[in-house]
């Protein structure tokens, strides 16, 4: 096909999960791979995929490191703690001032005379980064793609990871400048993962997820086997389980997701051309080996698709 549009990425009960290739497009032998994206929507299954697709592509010896864009903030932040904790100490003090970008405190760490030029940069950025998270706001595109540069093409590190990425890109911007900085890194994507959900499901599991306050141990009300001991304690230490937040507001991010990201997949795959795996869960039971059964669906898929 030549364009990629949002109804060729809509899988139905009954499909089985399946590569699509736009015409002319690229595709990389996965013992070569520089880099994959998993995306979809949210409480897809898409937590519960990751492990299996790093499996299996290892058996190719390729090892993916996964990065999902809170992970790479956080550790972009807690790098600059231990590099800089007095320094760190400091701004902490002044962070409710007025606005401080990433300007300020470069400029700000220029003046010390106590950093390398190389190192100023990264710790700018992770200041910057972290006076953002400190109020509470989300950190914009550009910084949220320099942050995954940074720990994708960091100069120290001698052995480059080959990341997959997880919730990033995740707008037309993001998608934009992803591509224009893995050109600068010489780096690639070579497969989209849509790891794809049936919606009622996710919710139904979404909804039934409970969690152990004291020892994190995770239960669902909505999954024979994994239910709370009475439906509401849990069994290792009797404390009674909780719901997450982030589980009630569910049906808000799936509208969400379908208003926004979705549309940007589809400008995504037509941007990178490289292969789509469609990923469907909807032929497997919600249950104890749900890993297990999406493995056996996966692997001859993807083995068929690189022989
Ligand atoms: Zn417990």
């Amino acid at each position: 096909m030549n364009k990629i549009t949002l109804d060729d990425l809509t899988l139905k009960e009954g499909d089985n999960s399946r590569f699509i290739v736009l015409d002319g497009g690229r595709i990389t032998h996965p013992s070569e791979f520089d880099g994959v994206i998993i995306t979809g929507p949210p409480a897809a299954g898409k937590g519960t995929k990751t492990p299996i697709f790093q499996d299996i592509f290892k058996e190719y010896g390729t090892d993916l490191t996964h990065l999902s864009t809170g992970d790479v903030l956080r550790e972009l932040v807690s790098d600059a703690r231990k590099k800089i904790p007095k320094l760190y100490k400091y701004i902490e003090g002044v962070i409710d001032f007025d606005n401080r970008d990433f300007q300020y405190f470069y400029n700000f760490l220029r003046k010390t005379e106590k950093f390398k030029p190389a190192e100023l940069g990264t710790l700018a950025l992770a200041l910057n980064v972290k006076y953002i998270m400190d109020r509470g706001e989300l950190v914009d595109d550009n910084i949220m793609t320099a942050a995954v540069a940074e720990r994708i093409g960091s100069d120290d590190k001698i052995e480059s990871i080959k990341p997959l990425y997880d919730g990033f890109p995740r707008t037309k911007k993001q998608i934009d400048l992803m591509s224009d900085m893995l050109g600068k890194e010489g780096r690639r994507v070579d497969l989209i993962i849509m790891a794809y959900g049936d919606n009622k499901k996710s919710v139904l599991r979404a909804l039934g997820r409970r969690i152990c306050p004291n020892d994190g141990t995770v239960y669902n009300v909505a999954v024979n086997g994994q239910e709370p001991k009475d439906g509401k304690y849990c069994h290792k230490c009797n404390s009674e389980v909780v719901q997450r937040k982030d589980d009630l507001k569910i049906v808000d991010r799936i509208l969400t997701y379908e208003q926004n990201t979705a549309p940007a997949i589809s400008y995504m795959i037509n941007k990178f051309k490289v292969p789509v795996l469609l990923s469907n869960v909807l032929n497997v039971k919600l249950g104890q080996n749900l890993a297990e059964e999406i493995r056996k669906m996966e692997k001859p898929v993807i083995k068929e698709f690189y022989k």
